[in-house]
């Protein structure tokens, strides 16, 4: 490589191990390369030594130090030379970056810095490095099923408290693509950009769900992909409308009748499960409510009915239950099912493309990678910017190429 350890030095206070300095030397006889086409070229001199901070040595902090040379390129001029272990002007060495980054996705970025005797900016330096070295390396050729979705993080209803994700779905690699903020169709267009033209018009299946913004930029820019509408938010509509009428008629009933109020208390839950999954005392309220002509009870039917529209094998036979089931929704008086017929009849096409890809493509990828998400952007307190977030989401869910290093300590 060119280089050797002269020495390694152990600074103790009061008999502690404080501090591990290695000094390192060019190798005699080998000259430095330029940093910029990696030729080697002419010393020229030598600039004052710098430490290094690398991978702890059993616990302890360790430091390179060195003092680069510059040489004379023939192509560059007068350039400060190449150093293996150092990326440019960061000011850690590439072997302690990856380490960092490798356990900041273990631990919390804070506890990673305490246990390292290193500050939060450094691990998140790293981990920035390491997601940038990832997403410039990734292949992307092998995606065909795109999974589009949002995710809301932050408090209150802003436009700003909302991300745009693209994930691959593929059954062999489910990953997090791209992500960006809001959810209009600037924020979505401006991913697939990001993905590039090859990707896009390489797409056999997309799913999203019925958010006009994605449908539209779909439509237009990956016309020739099937585009499914993702069950799990179809599910979602069906619960917030009995919510809606339980919710009104709970109102309307502890005017009247108190008897009948009771039957709607604590019943949010067990409606919004599936009915096979409620069980025990739950069930028999449930059931109890069921055999009432309560309006929740009807609103009820209609949404665990829907669930048979997934079993259909043929796009005709589910076709003819949407029908149905619509024309049902539609005479039921209940204006919150009605407006989810309207928004289902709207959407028929996409709704039934789900069959047509014949099992292709999975919602629950697209769910457990949302889960996931969750999961990171609930931390976000930790992640004190936006942009820091948004390293960490690819750094847990990117599924990244790792930079390779000849260190491997952890
Ligand atoms: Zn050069």
């Amino acid at each position: 490589m060119g280089f050797v350890y002269e020495e390694a030095q152990l600074h103790c206070r009061q008999g502690q191990p404080e501090a591990i300095e290695i000094r390192i030397v060019p190798h005699g006889g080998i000259r430095g390369r330029c940093s910029l086409c990696q030729r080697p070229a002419a010393g020229y001199d030598r600039l004052p030594e710098r430490r290094w901070p690398f991978v702890p040595l059993w616990g302890i902090p360790t430091w390179f130090r060195y003092a680069p040379r510059r040489v004379q390129c023939a192509e560059h001029g007068v350039v400060v030379e190449q150093i293996p272990w150092s990326e440019g002007k960061r000011p850690v060495t590439r072997a302690m970056m990856g380490f960092l980054a490798r356990w900041g996705r273990r631990l919390s970025w804070r506890e990673t810095a305490q246990v390292f005797q290193t500050s939060w900016e450094s691990v998140y330096r790293s981990v920035e490095w390491f997601v940038q070295w990832g997403l410039t390396h990734r292949k992307l050729h092998e995606v065909e099923s795109l999974g589009v979705g949002e995710i809301y993080w932050g408090h209150g209803l802003r436009a700003d408290n909302f991300l745009t994700v693209i994930y691959q779905i593929d059954a062999p690699c489910r990953r997090l693509l791209w992500v960006g903020k809001r959810r209009s169709e600037a924020t979505l267009r401006q991913g697939l950009k990001a993905l590039g033209p090859e990707v896009v018009q390489g797409l056999r299946f997309v799913c999203s769900d019925m958010w006009k913004p994605y449908l539209k930029v779909i439509a237009a820019q990956a016309g020739q992909a099937l585009h499914v509408l993702d069950r799990f938010h179809i599910t979602t509509y069906l619960n917030q409308a009995v919510d809606q009428v339980r919710r009104a008629e709970s109102t309307r009933l502890r005017a009247q009748s108190q008897q009948q109020a009771q039957q709607l208390k604590h019943m949010r839950w067990p409606l919004l499960r599936r009915g096979s999954r409620v069980r025990g005392r739950a069930r028999q309220k449930l059931d109890a409510l069921l055999a009432s002509k309560l309006a929740t009870a009807r609103a009820w039917d209609l949404k665990e009915t829907f669930a048979h529209f997934w079993s259909y094998k043929s796009v005709i036979w589910a076709e003819a239950f949407l029908d149905y089931w619509c024309y049902r929704a539609m005479r039921s008086r209940l204006e919150p099912m009605k407006k989810v017929a309207r928004m289902l009849r709207d959407h028929e096409e996409l709704l039934l493309n789900w069959f047509r890809a014949k099992g292709e493509v999975s919602n629950a990828a697209v769910e457990g990678l949302n889960n996931k998400i969750r999961v990171v952007t609930r931390r976000s307190c930790g992640f004190r910017t936006y942009e820091a977030m948004e390293i960490a989401l690819y750094h847990t869910l990117g599924r990244l190429p790792e930079p390779e290093s000849t260190h491997r300590f952890c």
